[in-house]
C-alpha cells in the first residue's frame, strides 16, 4: 500500500471522531443499555489511541468507521467478560501448571459449592457449640490416608516448606544435598525459600553423587533439620547416588536431628503396579520415620491448590503455632475441595477413578485410543471435512507439573493438517475460540493429544476446531 503523507495523515488524525461524538452514535446507545458507561468510555479512549498511534507509525493504515466502531466493541466484550475461563486441554499434560494444575470433578464441586453458599462449620465445633478448628476437618483423614499423627493444609507447598524451615531452622544450619537444590518453575528455589525463611543452608556432597557421611561430616550443634527435596522436574542420571529418605530418616534418629521430606507432588498411591517404579507415596515416607512431610494438594494428589505438612505430632503442633501459619491459611472453599477429595482417597479404587488427575495418568490406553477414534470420526464426518487431512497417531504424553518428569505415557492423538490455512494459524485460531483449545503443533501437523480430553468436551472441542478450519 501506498504510503500516505504527513499531510494526509494529519488530515484523517483531526478527522478522527471524539469520545462525545462517538458516545452519541446509535451503537454506542446500544452499549450503554448494556455495559457500565465508564467502560464504555474507556473503551472509546483506548480505540481512539490505538486508532492514532498505528496512523501515526505505520503511514499506509487508514480505520473506516465501522472497524473503528469493531474495535471499540470488541474492547468492550473482551473487559467485561472473564479473563479466567475454562480451556480444553489437549496438550496431553496432565498437571498443566499454566492450565491450572489438577482439574477437580463435579461432585467435589458440588460440595464446595454447597459450603461456600452457605453458613458452614469451618471453625465450628457443633458437639460443643463453641469454636472450632479449621484444620480438623482435612487432619483426620490425612491421618488416615499417609499414616502420619498429624498433618496441616495451607496456600501451596512453597508456604508448607517455607513455615516449617521457619519454625523448626530459623538461625540455625538445614543440611541438604547438593543434587537437590532444585528450581520449581522460576519463584520456588531452595536457596532462596531457605534464605528468606531465616535458615542456613549447609550444602553437603555434589551434583551427582551425596553419600550419607557427607551428611553425617555436617551434623553440628547448630543443625536443626536434614532436609530431602524432591528432584521433581529433572533427574540425575549416570554416575549418580541421593540418600533415600530411609537411611536420612535413621541419621536423623541416631543424632536425635528432625528429619523432613519436601516431597513436591504427594502421591498418595503406590504407582508400581503401573510401572512407575520411581515416586515415593506419602504413605512410604511416612513409614521411613521421617519427621515430616510437605506435598502439593493439587498435583499428583489431584485436588485443589493447598500444601500439606504431615508429621510428627509434636513437630506439627510446634508448627501450627507459628504465627505465619495465619498468613498461609487456607479458606473454606480450598478445605472443603481438600476434604471431598481426601475422602475419596479412603478407598483407593474410586480414587483412582472419580479423581480426574489420577484418572487421566492411569487410564488405559484402549480408552485413550477409544477416545482418539472418536475425535476424529467425528471430525472426518464434520461440513469441514474437505479443508483438512487427519490421521490418527501413537504419541507420547507428559504428567507435567514438576511430577514424573522423565516418564513417557503412550498416548494417542489425533494429528491434523489444514489444507487452505497454515498450521500455526490453526492453532492461534485454536486458542482464539470460545473455548479455547491448548493444543501442540508437531511435524507441520497440530496434535490433539485424547488423554487430557475430557469425555463431555468432545462435541465442543469438534465444534470449535471445525470453526477454525473454516
Ligand atoms: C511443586 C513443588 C514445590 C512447590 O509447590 P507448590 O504447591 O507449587 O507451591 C515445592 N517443592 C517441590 C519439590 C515441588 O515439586
Amino acid at each position: 500500500m501506498e504510503k500516505n503523507s504527513n499531510q494526509e495523515i494529519q488530515k484523517y488524525l483531526s478527522s478522527l471522531p471524539s469520545v462525545d461524538s462517538i458516545l452519541k452514535s446509535r451503537e454506542a446507545s446500544e452499549w450503554l443499555e448494556i455495559y457500565p458507561r465508564q467502560i464504555v468510555i474507556k473503551s472509546i479512549r483506548e480505540t481512539i489511541d490505538y486508532v492514532r498511534n498505528s496512523m501515526m507509525k505505520d503511514k499506509a493504515i487508514t480505520f473506516s468507521n465501522e472497524s473503528i466502531m469493531d474495535n471499540i466493541f470488541k474492547r468492550l466484550t473482551v473487559f467485561m467478560g472473564y479473563s479466567l475461563r475454562p480451556v480444553i486441554n489437549a496438550t496431553g499434560i496432565v498437571i498443566h501448571t499454566n492450565l491450572g494444575r489438577s482439574v477437580l470433578s463435579q461432585d467435589i464441586m458440588d460440595h464446595v459449592k454447597n459450603v461456600a453458599c452457605a453458613y458452614s462449620t469451618l471453625e465450628y465445633d457443633l458437639a460443643k457449640g463453641s469454636r472450632g478448628k479449621r484444620h480438623s476437618h482435612v487432619q483426620r483423614l490425612l491421618r488416615e490416608i499417609t499414616g502420619a499423627e498429624d498433618a496441616l493444609i495451607v496456600n501451596n507447598n512453597a508456604a508448607a516448606v517455607f513455615v516449617s524451615l521457619r519454625e523448626l531452622a530459623k538461625g540455625k544450619e538445614v543440611i541438604v544435598s547438593r543434587g537437590e537444590l532444585v528450581e520449581i518453575g522460576g519463584s520456588f528455589r531452595v536457596p532462596d525459600v531457605m534464605a528468606e525463611s531465616g535458615a542456613i543452608l549447609k550444602e553437603v556432597g555434589t551434583t551427582n553423587k551425596t553419600h550419607l557421611h557427607d551428611y553425617e561430616r555436617a551434623i553440628n550443634e547448630n543443625t536443626a533439620l536434614l532436609l530431602k527435596v524432591h528432584q521433581s522436574n529433572f533427574r540425575t542420571i549416570g554416575f549418580t547416588k541421593l540418600i533415600d529418605i530411609d537411611e536420612l530418616s535413621s541419621l536423623g534418629k541416631k543424632y536425635n536431628i528432625p528429619v523432613m521430606f519436601d516431597l513436591g507432588s504427594g502421591c498418595l498411591i503406590d504407582l508400581k503396579p503401573y510401572g512407575i517404579f520411581i515416586e515415593t507415596s506419602v504413605q512410604e515416607v511416612i513409614r521411613s520415620g521421617c519427621d515430616i512431610v510437605t506435598f502439593s494438594g493439587d498435583k499428583l494428589l489431584g485436588g485443589p491448590q493447598g500444601g500439606v505438612i504431615a508429621g510428627k505430632k509434636n513437630i506439627i503442633e510446634r508448627i501450627s503455632k507459628n504465627p505465619l501459619m495465619r498468613a498461609v491459611r487456607v479458606d473454606k472453599m480450598t478445605l472443603s475441595g481438600f476434604e471431598a477429595v481426601l475422602l475419596k482417597y479412603l478407598d483407593l479404587e474410586k480414587a483412582k477413578v472419580e479423581i480426574p488427575t489420577l484418572n487421566m495418568i492411569l487410564q488405559g490406553l484402549n480408552s485413550i485410543e477409544g477416545r482418539a477414534n472418536l475425535i476424529y470420526r467425528m471430525l472426518i464426518n464434520s461440513y469441514t471435512k474437505d479443508s483438512f487431512d487427519a490421521s490418527i497417531l501413537e504419541d507420547e504424553s507428559q504428567a507435567g507439573g514438576g511430577s514424573l518428569p522423565e516418564l513417557n505415557f503412550k498416548t494417542f492423538v489425533v494429528a491434523i493438517k489444514p489444507k487452505k490455512i497454515t498450521v500455526s494459524t490453526l492453532e492461534n485460531r485454536l486458542r482464539r475460540c470460545r473455548v479455547p483449545v491448548i493444543a501442540r503443533v508437531k511435524d507441520d501437523m497440530l496434535i490433539i493429544d485424547a488423554r487430557t480430553v475430557q469425555d463431555r468436551e468432545i462435541d465442543l472441542l469438534i465444534e470449535m476446531i471445525t470453526s477454525a478450519l473454516r
